[in-house]
């Protein structure tokens, strides 16, 4: 052991920490080879210059779908063939420009310069995939894609000019209702064929933890009622296989931080609350301003405690909407923004519960005439942090 190496502090806990990242693809999926194989089946003619059918995957987050397309393109792209997939993410390439620029830059060096238009990039598609090329793309998050009825509807064009090469899809999706959001027309050549990824049970889940266990943590380290609780934990909320190696891998940090050479059940328990946070981090993040600024609202006056509290028959947890819309308005002056109307807030109120930070229940009858209670579904003041940043008085 070189000097060096004595200050480096030892690994008790993980062996090694990148299998336990969401962007680990390991070598077998459990509970998805028949999905593997299909999909394999389906996507082979691309490696014969045949055009593939477009495929749609679609299931709730955390199911493997990313996952198992990536291990298909793996297995795909070691063979010998003229076809070329390509894996894009639709929150970065969410328009048919920018994914056609995407499926083009490798063949066409101009494009690294910008300023083409659609013709352009269309005549190269169509020189492309005339030279006999297959191109698959993957568009993880498809539903990200603001124009996607437009890009479906080129990318039918292309193909019905050509007679060899092409362009496939393969879709991915977590939203179930997606597809009904689709023009009839590009729903019916995107769903050439479907397949739905499952939540995971907490069987499932239980062997899928173990092999990452084994690979990620050093033996004997994470005891397996650990991970029975961390496996039965995610399948009674989502069954979401992300959630539950976050769970893990949280709960190893939180154990190699104490100086503990065990990952146990109380771990995961602490974890489980560290992790929820950081996930509504994530999500607060995300959300466009205006939305901030209303959780921010709620956020304040749950500290303050609500105006009418004392009034007869108010269950003192609930805030009224009405001094929520008063304190936006006042954020969004302090902020010299132009508040949204009434309509706006209430759209806004009604996201924010669809992504479970708060709850709202119509008033009884009696309490200030009709109005919508509100409740926030984390501590304010870990919101408040969350958004300190932004809203700093
Ligand atoms: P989705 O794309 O459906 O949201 P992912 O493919 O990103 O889900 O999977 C989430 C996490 O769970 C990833 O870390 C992935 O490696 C893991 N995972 C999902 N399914 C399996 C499986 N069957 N076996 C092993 N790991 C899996
Ligand atoms: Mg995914």
């Amino acid at each position: 052991m070189t000097s060096c190496d004595q200050n480096l502090p030892k690994q008790t806990i993980f062996r090694d920490s990148t299998v336990l990242s969401p962007h680990f693809v390991p070598k077998i999926l459990p509970f998805r080879e028949s999905h593997i194989g299909e999909m394999t089946a389906i996507l082979y003619p691309a490696t014969k210059s045949k055009k593939p059918r477009n495929l749609i995957l679609y299931g709730k987050t955390g199911t493997g779908k990313t996952v198992c397309i990536k291990r298909v393109m793996e297995e795909l792209g070691k063979r010998e063939s003229s076809a070329s997939m390509m894996y894009m993410n639709c929150r970065v390439y969410n328009s048919r420009y920018r994914i056609l620029q995407k499926i083009l830059k490798g063949y066409v060096p101009e494009l690294e310069k910008t300023g083409f238009g659609l013709t352009f990039l269309y005549e190269k598609l169509i020189e492309l995939a005339g030279s006999g090329k297959q191109v698959v793309a993957v568009l993880d998050e498809i539903d990200m894609v603001k124009d996607l009825d437009d890009l479906v509807y080129t990318l039918t064009r292309v193909n019905d000019e050509l007679k060899a090469g092409g362009v496939s899809l393969v879709g991915i999706s977590n939203k179930l209702s997606f597809k009904d959001a689709l023009d009839p027309r590009s729903r019916s050549s995107l769903y050439e064929t479907e397949m739905l990824f499952p939540p995971y049970s907490s069987e499932q889940l239980q062997k899928i933890l173990s092999q990452r266990v084994g690979e990620g943590f050093q033996d004997g380290v994470v005891d397996n009622s650990a991970i029975n609780l961390a496996a039965a934990i995610t399948a009674q909320e989502s069954g979401d296989a992300r959630y539950a190696l976050k769970l893990l891998h949280k709960a190893g940090e939180m154990a190699e931080q104490a100086g503990r050479k065990k990952v146990t059940d109380d771990d995961v328990e602490a974890a489980r609350r560290k992790v929820e946070l950081d996930l509504a981090a994530e999500t607060i993040a995300t959300l466009p301003e205006n939305h901030q600024t209303v959780l921010y609202a709620i956020a304040k006056i749950s500290q303050k405690g609500s105006k009418y509290s004392r009034l007869e028959g108010v269950d003192e947890s609930f805030l009224f909407s009405g001094e929520i819309h008063e304190e936006y308005e006042g954020l969004c002056k302090k902020f010299r923004k132009r508040p949204r109307t009434l309509r706006w807030f209430k759209e806004y109120l009604n996201d924010l519960e669809m992504l479970g930070l708060i709850t709202t229940t119509p008033s009884s009858k009696g309490i200030r005439g009709h109005t919508t209670l509100i409740k926030l579904g984390l501590n304010p003041s870990d919101i408040m942090t969350i958004l300190k940043g932004r809203f700093s008085d």
